[in-house]
């Protein structure tokens, strides 16, 4: 089976770089209409001068997730050009990881609202809208430290954690009206957000991934592809990793 996302409408945020850029060309790809969201209005840029020269079909909707009224005009901006969306994929994410005894509250405070209060804001929004429709399928980016723990990443991985509670409560209060919401969890996925790591640091994770490298954005980007496509209607509140094996 050939998939095809024709006149479908998927909104990425934090589409700007890394993972969330990758989901977004995937889908333009495969013929979706993307609307590519981020607070960084020049990586904005960027990928809309790319996705032109590509010929796809998207729309560049800045918003800052941690922002829930730029959240709900983004999402109604998107449905009052198309018509309705399909998709919504919350991708943006932060860390600022540092130890517990080190941690100030705006760290705490800074990925906790980017991570998890955005993933509400943006359910919320899109709700609204995928249950008149009664469909919507919704991915949640969360990470592998969201199930095993991270030291030196407590905020990170509660938040991550959080996502992971909060999808699962969203696909049993949403299923009735077929809107599914399942979650992605990356292991180490090479993109500026891991860049900042040592070489030491990289090479001690790929030395616990048993597929024996970093994983790439696309392959992130391909999870995301299977679980909006109509391969994966029956699946919902499950927590996929993409990690090359290295949680089991
Ligand atoms: P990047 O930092 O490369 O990209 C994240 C994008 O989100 C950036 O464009 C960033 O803008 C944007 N962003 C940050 N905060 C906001 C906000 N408040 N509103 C809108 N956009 C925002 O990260 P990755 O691509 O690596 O990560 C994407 C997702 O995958 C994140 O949720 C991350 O936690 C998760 N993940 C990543 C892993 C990895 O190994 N890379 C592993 C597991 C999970 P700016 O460029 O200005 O910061």
């Amino acid at each position: 089976m050939e998939l095809s996302f024709k006149d479908k409408i998927v909104v990425v945020t934090g589409a700007g770089r890394g993972i969330g850029r990758s989901i977004a060309e995937r889908f333009a790809e495969l013929d979706a209409t993307v609307i590519l969201s981020d607070y960084n209005e020049e990586s904005l840029k960027d990928v809309a001068a790319n996705f032109e020269e590509k010929h796809f079909s998207f729309k560049t909707i800045p918003c800052d997730v941690t922002n829930a009224d730029q959240v709900n005009l983004m999402l109604k901006e998107a449905v009052d050009s198309y018509g309705k969306i399909d998709v919504l994929i919350n991708n943006a994410g932060i860390t600022r990881d540092t130890l517990l005894i080190r941690m100030k509250d705006e760290q705490w405070n800074a990925v906790l609202d980017t991570n998890l209060k955005g993933v509400f804001f943006a359910t919320r929004a899109a709700a609204k809208y995928f249950m008149k429709q009664r469909y919507g399928r919704i991915i949640n980016i969360s990470s592998v430290v969201g199930i095993t723990g991270n030291a030196g990443q407590g905020n990170y991985s509660a938040s991550k954690a959080g996502v992971i509670g909060f999808s699962k409560s969203m696909a049993q209060e949403l299923a009735g009206r077929n809107i599914t919401v399942n979650v992605i969890a990356p292991g180490f996925i090479e993109t500026e957000m891991t860049n900042v790591l040592s070489e030491s640091v990289k090479d001690d994770f790929i030395n616990k991934i048993p597929l024996k490298r970093a994983g790439t954005p696309k392959d992130v980007a391909n999870t995301a592809l299977f679980l909006a496509s109509p391969l994966a209607d029956y699946l919902t509140g499950q927590v996929i990793k993409v990690d090359g094996g290295m949680v089991m």
